[in-house]
């Protein structure tokens, strides 16, 4: 096992930010895992877990703590005799070599998360989903250990609080390292797999209707390579966490209000998405054009992605600071705009471990909101 002693996490993250961490080790084994965590145990040092870093923003004034990046990488698929594939991930796994092996096998349930950056464990913490999936509905359990004595345990979904884009493990207090993850995956069904992405207004499948789960995940990689959102170590533009807040849900009278200014000030009314017990879930990239800002807004060393205006991207030289002010600014505007508080989906880690991002709607008067809040839009 290679312990590696102050050591930079910027190259550990997809951003491509963050300082110097008191230790770093790669855990190939649960025994590595297990003196990983006797090491932190020894030294008192706060414990943070890495996946592919493509979900956290490090702070550039670094972590003095120890990270623990899962490695690893055994993948096992076991047909069941109803039919169903259950595929068992080690944490480290890329969650995406998962997803092609399971559209190769002409398998569904997680075709629609073709090309997500990530591993198999940190997919699990966050729930991840795109176009109507999401790693939930396939979830079967997962074996994890207590940071503390590396005592071993299984996960069900009783225990992982599923929401969108969050699980209990999405918690600073949490104490579980995922080590594998298990799903169960079914035979494609086009017809679903296509209504269920009509219905998240994904027209392209819906138009070229495909009969199987790889021409289905083609064109899902097609679509989130021209909006920058397949990780590539060339393309700066895909340089962020995907999106960095989450889809807001309000109250079916705020959707109305700021629906009703769309259609006034747009002609045509706002995206949106019915959400649970009548709530709404609004495009929050939608709010962040409508608040004023255009794709590839930079401030300092951060700015959106040139195709997606819910991507911040590094993109010269930023520091974690440059993106909170990013975020600042956006929240800000937003907030004056559609009165509607803006929610980071990124995991912060501070030097001292996990914390909330520094930046809110309440900090808007204290950074000074520069612009006056559009009519419309009250
Ligand atoms: C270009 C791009 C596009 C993206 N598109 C999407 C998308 O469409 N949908 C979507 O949902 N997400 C998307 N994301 C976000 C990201 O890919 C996912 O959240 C991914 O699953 C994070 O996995 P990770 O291994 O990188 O986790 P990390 O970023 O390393 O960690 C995220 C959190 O999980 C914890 N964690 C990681 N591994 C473990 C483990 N084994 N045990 C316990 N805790 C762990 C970490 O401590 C941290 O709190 C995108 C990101 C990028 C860069």
């Amino acid at each position: 096992m290679q312990i590696l002693e102050n050591h930079s996490l910027a190259s550990h993250t997809t951003m491509g930010i963050g300082g110097i961490a008191r230790k770093y080790i790669e855990a190939s084994s649960a025994q590595e895992l297990s003196d990983a965590l006797a090491i932190a145990k020894n030294e008192a040092l706060p414990v943070f877990i890495l996946g592919e870093g493509s979900n956290v923003l490090i702070d550039s004034k670094g972590f003095s703590g120890i990270v623990i990046h899962p490695a690893m990488r055994n993948v096992e698929w076991q047909p069941q005799a109803d039919g169903s594939t259950w595929v068992t991930a080690d944490a480290g796994v890329p969650f995406d070599e998962i997803a092609a092996e399971a559209c190769r096998r002409n398998l569904g349930g997680i075709e629609s998360l073709s090309g997500i950056p990530g591993s198999v464990g940190g997919s699990l913490v966050q729930n991840i989903g795109a176009y109507g999936q999401e790693i939930s509905e396939v979830f079967v359990s997962a074996q994890a250990v207590h940071c503390r004595d590396c005592d071993s345990l299984t996960l069900k979904p009783s225990n992982l609080e599923f929401a969108y884009r969050h699980t209990a493990l999405k918690t600073p207090e949490n104490p579980f390292i995922v080590t594998s993850v298990t799903m169960r995956l079914y035979p494609y069904d086009a017809d679903k797999a296509i209504a269920r992405c009509a219905a998240h207004g994904f027209k392209k499948i819906a138009l070229s209707k495909p009969q199987t789960a790889a021409a289905l995940r083609e064109i899902v990689l097609e679509t989130r390579r021209s909006k920058a959102m397949c990780y590539d170590r060339n393309d700066v533009n895909t340089h962020s966490v995907g999106s960095f807040f989450v889809n807001p849900v309000v109250p079916g009278e705020d959707a109305q209000r700021i629906n009703a200014a769309s259609i006034i000030k747009n002609h045509k009314p706002m995206p949106s998405f019915p959400a649970e017990n009548g709530k709404t879930k609004l495009s929050a990239a939608w709010l962040i054009e409508q608040a004023g800002f255009n794709k590839g807004y930079s401030l300092r060393g951060a700015a959106l992605s040139d195709y997606h205006c819910l991507a911040i991207v590094n993109r010269l030289n930023a520091t974690s600071d440059d993106v909170i002010a990013l975020a600042q600014d956006i929240i800000t505007r937003v907030y004056l705009q559609f009165r509607v508080e803006l929610q980071p989906e990124v995991v912060y880690l501070s030097q001292n471990g996990i914390t909330a991002l520094p930046c809110s709607a309440k900090d808007a008067e204290v950074h000074g909101a520069p612009l006056r809040p559009n009519p419309l839009f009250l």
